[in-house]
Parts: C-alpha cells; sequence; structure tokens
C-alpha cells in the first residue's frame, strides 16, 4: 500500500511517499481503509524532530475511514465490525491507504457525519472542547482572547466559546482570515500588533478572562498583559515556535494569574472521556450547530504541500489528506 514516511528529520521536503507492507493489526486492534487523514500542526513538529521520534515513522495521527480488519479480541458484530465507519485521534501512519487504530482510540461515527467531517473535528474539535470546557471552562458573559482565529482549532473553539455565551476577541493576520473569524462568532478581530492592549480597551480596562494561545512565542509575554486578575494564560501550542522560559514571579506582579500548558491525551484519559467528548462535538456537527471548515484537501502525494502552506500562514480551518485521491 501507499504511505508518507518519515525516514530522517527536516523539512516538509523530507516527506516520502511510497509502497510499505501493509500493517496487520495485533490484539485490540483494528485495520482501517483511511478515507481522509488530518493534517495537524503536531505532524510539522514532528517531521521536524522538534517532538524527537525514532526514525522511520509514519506520517499522521488522525484519520477516518472503514474497518477492514479486526485484530484478536476486538468483537465481530461490536462497534468496531467490519465496514464500521469510524474515527481516531491517535493512530501514528494515518497518512495511508491502511492503517492500524486501537480499538481503545477508534470511536464509532455517528450517522448524519461524514469520514471528512469526522476525520476534521477528531484532533482539532476535541482540542477546542477541553480547552473551553475544561481548561478554562468558559462562563457566561467571560471575554476571552483566541489566537489564529481562522485556524483549525481557532474556528471550531471560537463557536465553542460562543456556545457557552462567551465573547471572543480573536486575532489573524489577513482580512480574509478575520472574516472567517467573524463568521464563526468572533465578536471582534484583532491584529496581533498591540492586541493585549486592544483587548485591555474592550473591557472597559479590566483584561479577558482567559486567553488561548496555539501561536506560542510570539504572543505569550504579551498575551500575560491581557489577563484581568486571577486570569488563565492556556497556552496549548507553539505554531510561531516554543516560549521562552519566564519567570513566574511575573505572575505576581501581573495581578495572580494562572498559566496552563494542556495536552488532548491529559483530557482523554479514559475510553469514556473520550467517547464524551467525540460525543458531544459529533452531535453538534451533525446537527449543524457546529460549522466545520476544511480549507484544503490534498493527495497522498501532496502531504509536503500540506506542511508548506499550514507552516507558510496560508491555511485555514481543517487540511485533509485523500489517500483515495
Ligand atoms: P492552525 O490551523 O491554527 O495553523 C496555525 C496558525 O497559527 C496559522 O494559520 C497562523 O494564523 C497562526 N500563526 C501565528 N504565527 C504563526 C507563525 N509564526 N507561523 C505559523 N503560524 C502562525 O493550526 P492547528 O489548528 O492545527 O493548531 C493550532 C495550534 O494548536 C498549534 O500550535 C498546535 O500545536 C496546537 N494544538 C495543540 C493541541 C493540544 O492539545 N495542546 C492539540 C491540537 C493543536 P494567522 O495567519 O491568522 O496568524
Amino acid at each position: 500500500m501507499r504511505a508518507v514516511q518519515v525516514r530522517r528529520t527536516g523539512g516538509p521536503e523530507v516527506l516520502e511517499v511510497g509502497e510499505v507492507e501493509e500493517p496487520v493489526p495485533g490484539p485490540g486492534q483494528v485495520l482501517v481503509e483511511v478515507d481522509a487523514a488530518g493534517v495537524n500542526y503536531i505532524d510539522t513538529y514532528l517531521r521536524s524532530g522538534t517532538y524527537p521520534m525514532p526514525t522511520p515513522f509514519g506520517v499522521g495521527l488522525e484519520g477516518a475511514g472503514r474497518v477492514v480488519g479486526l485484530g484478536e479480541g476486538v468483537e465481530p458484530d461490536g462497534d468496531l465490525r467490519e465496514g464500521a465507519l469510524v474515527a481516531w485521534k491517535q493512530a501514528p501512519g494515518s497518512c495511508a491507504e491502511r492503517v492500524v487504530v486501537d480499538a481503545a482510540e477508534a470511536v464509532p461515527v455517528p450517522d448524519g457525519v461524514d469520514a471528512e467531517t469526522a476525520a476534521a473535528l477528531m484532533l482539532q474539535g476535541l482540542t477546542a472542547h477541553y480547552l473551553a470546557t475544561s481548561t478554562y471552562p468558559v462562563a457566561e458573559g467571560d471575554t476571552v482572547v483566541v489566537h489564529a482565529g481562522a485556524g483549525g482549532v481557532g474556528l471550531l473553539l471560537t463557536q465553542m466559546v460562543v456556545r457557552r455565551g462567551g465573547r471572543v476577541l480573536a486575532t489573524t493576520s489577513t482580512p480574509e482570515k478575520a472574516d472567517l473569524a467573524r463568521g464563526a462568532g468572533a465578536a471582534e478581530v484583532l491584529g496581533y500588533e498591540g492586541f493585549a492592549a486592544r483587548a485591555r480597551e474592550l473591557t472597559g480596562g479590566e483584561g479577558v478572562a482567559a486567553v488561548y494561545d496555539g501561536v506560542g512565542r510570539a504572543t505569550f509575554a504579551e498575551g500575560l498583559d491581557a489577563l484581568r486578575p486571577r486570569g488563565v494564560m492556556v497556552l496549548f501550542g507553539g505554531a510561531s515556535g516554543p516560549v521562552e522560559p519566564f519567570d513566574p514571579q511575573v505572575l505576581n506582579a501581573k495581578g495572580s494569574l494562572y498559566v496552563t500548558r494542556p495536552s488532548l491525551g491529559a483530557y482523554t484519559r479514559t475510553r469514556e472521556e473520550l467517547l464524551r467528548r467525540t460525543g458531544d462535538v459529533l452531535a453538534w456537527a451533525a446537527a449543524d450547530e457546529l460549522s466545520v471548515r476544511v480549507g484544503g484537501r490534498y493527495a497522498l502525494e501532496e502531504t509536503a504541500r500540506a506542511h508548506e502552506d499550514l507552516e507558510g500562514r496560508r491555511t485555514t480551518g481543517k487540511l485533509l489528506v485523500l489517500p483515495g485521491g
């Protein structure tokens, strides 16, 4: 079968598309024919070596597709039976025609949700869900900053904050992205330049309840100035690079602030938690209460271009690789 692999870490050019042996599902695993694989920022951190991984490894973590084989111990007439449409956030090597998924990770996709939408929601949708409902649970009337408001996480997070009664001040880098962020429900769209001062103005000098920051190095320090006393800095990624070390005394001086660096794994610790969050997100999509923007579709051979586009800030919403073309 065809798959995308990394043999040595580096830029997008190290992504190789070629024939590999079809994987065999082991105990407690299913083999899936991939309809759509999601492209995420973490794929670029793994490819570049920012998050070290032994090479060679298969690219892509997230996807959706039909079960075509069952490993030992997986019930042949259960939710994960052959032919069932399933989605997952964590199956290394998902940018391939077929991938092995742990049954503990495979989530049955409900009627009314197609494979592309399911693939688009597993990693970024679940992330938006735990950020808005658990890391800093937005309360009615809260104002928060969402950085990269037209990105994959940003568009979904904005909608989830708004559905909880929050007000979003989104940052974006272009007028087109600003329009998309507004369309997702952002009350105000800011440029990155001077965003903290602007957020303060827009909250009558008080500051915002939380900053959701997936941009990292370029925005973190200034974001602390946008927070109200006891406000929460949610640093969930580093699209512009990792943040500089900082002195915790700063948190005292700026009003007893909180800083957290969450990860999806810690917010989907049990099968029950994974299914609860996925259940919400997929049900909202099925009911048209959550809009999912697929900003780019790529063939397997174009995975390197998807990485270039993502890192080059040229994308909006979700990027999908479609192994079937
Ligand atoms: P996005 O679609 O949001 O793409 C990244 C966006 O970041 C860009 O489009 C760009 O938007 C903005 N950006 C700002 N500065 C830069 C820069 N210097 N270089 C590149 N991009 C920049 O990506 P994702 O939705 O996939 O991920 C967003 C963040 O969320 C990432 O940091 C990712 O690692 C993190 N994440 C964290 C998870 C967790 O559990 N902790 C899980 C999932 C994602 P603009 O042009 O408008 O500024």
